[in-house]
């Protein structure tokens, strides 16, 4: 089951930067804020909660990761959606019932969480993220 969203992810450059931009937008201070390096995906990932959701700011670490193909390619901006699921695999046999297909296997990401995409090509072009925290 889906149960709410989870976070909205924005590529960003500079995280310091962005999270200082967020800090006056939202009136909070640091204590709303973690920071966290997700070695797989090559990013520097900063957390901002907001009452049950999140603002997630995904800042590259290389040339290589995924988000700087997407910075370079679109510039900065919204990344993705996340959904927060109780079931991965409950979803993926749900999903594939409806012809929908994840783009990978679920796999680590920030937090511990698990977690897959679905192709923008099959969302109207918003890439989004189903996450189920760690059991
Ligand atoms: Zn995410």
């Amino acid at each position: 089951m889906i149960n709410k969203i989870d976070h909205i992810a924005i590529a960003v450059n500079n995280l310091e930067a962005s999270l200082e931009t967020f800090r006056k937008i939202l009136g909070y201070d640091e204590s709303a804020f973690r920071i966290e390096e997700v070695a797989s995906e090559k990013v520097r990932v900063g957390f901002i909660t907001i009452g049950e959701s999140k603002i997630e700011l995904l800042e590259p670490l290389s040339d290589e990761s995924p988000i700087a193909k997407f910075i370079a390619k679109n510039g900065e901006g919204m990344h993705h959606i996340a959904l927060a699921a109780d079931n991965l695999d409950a979803e993926r046999v749900r999903l594939d019932a409806e012809n929908i297909t994840p783009l990978a296997p679920p796999k680590e990401g920030a937090g511990g969480k698990q977690i897959m995409f679905l192709h923008p090509k099959q969302t109207n072009r918003v890439l989004i993220e189903f996450a189920q925290k760690k059991k």
